[in-house]
């Protein structure tokens, strides 16, 4: 599905003038020199060797998500958990960026995967494939998931893997089936969290050799109260302080079993979140002096309008028309006579910013609409209005970022590294379980500057 393979860790398939254009990639190349000077010889391929263990002799990691938990969030209210993790462990200061859109299939995908959503191939939550006129709405069939997640790469190098309402980790691929007991699917809300927290907890009371290596958890909580009530209720900061209990039971439960100091525990979330409400609406049918928008070329309003034209068969190239169209709707858009719309841009999507990375899939329509920070498109004013959270939007909004915490031996203590993007969390997560990784967009030179090298291991308590 992707005309242009991302090769290893980034490096290959991506042009030079590409990368060079990636500011974070500069700061990380910095940081990574700064870090590790002229000493990068270490190797980062061979198994780590167990070190400093208490009681596991091999490198564990527990991937936490919090959906929807916005940077930020953790200062609504008190999270000893989390901040004890923080204090011990790495932070990336200003959040972890997500990719666009910023929804929850393309960014656990791209966390898991390492590959942006054009890559990946789960653009939206929800899409029709312009080519074929099928429907995904989360569907399991792996012809729709083309990357290769943590829990696969996993267990086709050898290694064991569980994953807790993880989306997509349901998805048959390589040699994982989504075993039962190490695969809770499907995503079922009303299990509650402690039972999710549990269940992880009881697979280190397994014989070494049978604990998982890769863990990956699905929690929910903050996103559910996010997008009902917007990320200000104080529903949302009771959310917060239940995320914050979860860790604590997490923290308690890995003491109690004497693997604390050995666990790599990594705390994140997909996206964040913003208020969007019934006074700041696009409208569609505003946009009629200028062109005429029939409501079955939309696939999608907002956070992200996406727009399929269906051309008559007298037109002879629609490529040409599309164009046209855009440029339609922007000179509306910009004549200061449609309400709101200057906070909508559209693009042809080879057109859209590079920075997105959203335009080498067939999958993505030819028409994307950037929507303005807590913006919403309607088709016109017999709508419904309304008013509560959501994300989707561009992801350069400060709102749309989560948190990443990494805690455990290869995390350096009381650390913070400038904000990344999460397709970089693959790498580091393969590095870790000395992983032969598959390949993605992320940076090999990141995952060095955010993890410590084998044997340097953090003394952390
Ligand atoms: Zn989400």
């Amino acid at each position: 599905m992707a005309k242009s393979k991302p090769g290893r860790s980034g490096f290959s398939g991506y042009t030079l003038s590409k990368l060079s254009l990636n500011v974070i990639f500069l700061i990380v190349l910095v940081v990574a020199i700064t870090v590790h000077g002229s000493d990068s010889s270490s190797s980062y391929t061979r198994r780590p060797q167990p070190s400093n263990s208490k009681k596991l002799t091999k490198p564990v990691v527990l991937l936490i998500s919090s959906d929807g938990f916005r940077f930020g969030y953790q200062f609504k209210t008190e999270t000893p958990n989390i901040d004890l993790l923080i204090s011990r462990g790495t932070e990336a200061q200003t959040g972890l960026i997500p990719v666009f859109p910023t929804m929850t299939f393309p960014n656990h995908n791209s966390i898991a995967t390492g590959l942006y959503p054009a890559y990946h191939g789960i653009i939206m939550n929800k899409f029709t494939d312009p080519v074929t006129g099928e429907l995904f709405n989360r569907n399991l069939d792996p012809k729709w998931w083309l990357g290769e997640p943590l829990w696969v790469t996993a267990v086709n190098q050898g290694l064991k893997a569980a994953t807790f309402f993880w989306p997509g980790a349901d998805v048959h691929k390589g040699s994982w089936n989504c075993p039962k007991g190490f695969c809770k699917a499907p995503y079922n809300v009303s299990i509650p969290l402690e039972e999710r927290v549990d269940t992880i907890l009881n697979y280190f009371d397994l014989p070494q050799s049978e604990i998982p290596d890769f863990m990956g958890l699905y929690l929910d909580v903050t996103d559910i109260q996010g997008h009902k009530y917007g990320p200000d209720d104080p529903r949302v900061t009771q959310a917060v302080a239940k995320i914050d209990e979860m860790m604590g039971r997490v923290i308690k439960g890995l003491k109690k079993r004497k693997v604390f100091s050995d666990v790599h525990v990594i705390l994140l979330g997909d996206h964040g979140m913003v208020t969007n409400c019934d006074k700041k609406v696009i409208y569609i049918d505003d946009l009629a002096d200028w062109i005429k928008i029939p409501a079955d070329w939309i696939q999608g309003y907002s956070p992200v309008l996406a727009m399929n034209p269906r051309w008559g068969k007298d037109v002879k190239n629609p490529a040409e028309k599309n164009a046209e169209l855009v440029a339609k709707m922007n000179e509306a858009l910009s004549s200061g006579k449609v309400e709101n719309g200057e906070f909508l841009q559209v693009y042809l999507k080879e057109k859209l910013p590079e920075r997105l990375h959203y335009s080498e899939s067939s999958r993505i329509p030819p028409i994307i609409g950037m929507v303005g920070e807590g913006l919403l498109v309607r088709q016109n004013r017999t709508n419904a209005q309304e008013c509560y959270g959501d994300h989707g939007y561009d992801n350069m909004f400060f709102s749309m970022r989560s948190i990443f915490i990494g805690h455990g031996p290869r995390f350096r203590k009381g650390k913070k590294v400038p904000s990344f993007e999460n397709v970089q969390i693959y790498n580091a997560v393969a590095e870790i379980l000395g992983l032969q990784p598959a390949p993605n967009n992320g940076s090999s030179l990141f995952t060095r500057s955010l993890l410590l090298p084998i044997g340097e291991t953090a003394q952390v308590e």
